[in-house]
C-alpha cells in the first residue's frame, strides 16, 4: 500500500474522517483546506486516480457523483449555488490521484479561476 492516496485511506479508515454523505458507491467530506465557508469533496469508493483515467464504464458512478453533490449540497444550504471543480493531472492542480469533486459555496466566486 505504498502508493496509497490519501483518500484510500479515508474510506478504509485508516485516517479518521466525519463523512457528511455515504452509500455503497461514494462518500462526502468536508475539505481539511477549505477555500470557501462551504467546501466538501465528493469521491467514489472506486479508485478511479483521475477523470482522464476514468473509462467508458464509469459512466454510472461519474453521474452518481453529481447527484450527490447536488443533494449534498442542498443539505449544506448551499440554496443560492454553488461550484463543482474536478482538477485533473499537474496541468489542472490535482494533489490526490483518487477521483473527487470540489464542491464549493457560501461566497460568489470569481471567474476565470486561478
Ligand atoms: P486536488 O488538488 O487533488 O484537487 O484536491 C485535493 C484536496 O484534498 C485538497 O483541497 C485538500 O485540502 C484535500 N485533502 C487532502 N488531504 C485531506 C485529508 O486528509 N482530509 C481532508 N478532509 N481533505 C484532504
Amino acid at each position: 500500500m505504498a502508493d496509497e492516496t490519501v483518500f484510500a485511506k479515508i474510506l478504509r479508515k485508516a485516517i479518521p474522517c466525519d463523512f457528511i454523505y455515504e452509500d455503497d458507491k461514494c462518500v462526502a467530506f468536508k475539505d481539511m483546506n477549505p477555500q470557501a465557508p462551504s467546501h466538501f469533496l465528493v469521491i467514489p469508493r472506486k479508485p478511479i486516480p483521475q477523470l482522464s483515467k476514468a473509462e467508458d464504464s464509469d459512466a454510472e458512478i461519474l453521474g452518481h457523483l453529481m447527484v450527490v453533490a447536488r443533494k449534498v449540497a442542498a443539505e449544506q444550504g448551499l440554496e443560492n449555488g454553488f461550484r463543482v471543480v474536478v482538477n485533473d493531472g499537474s496541468d489542472g492542480g490535482q494533489e490526490v490521484f483518487h477521483l473527487h469533486l470540489h464542491v464549493m459555496g457560501g461566497r460568489k466566486m470569481d471567474w476565470p479561476p486561478g
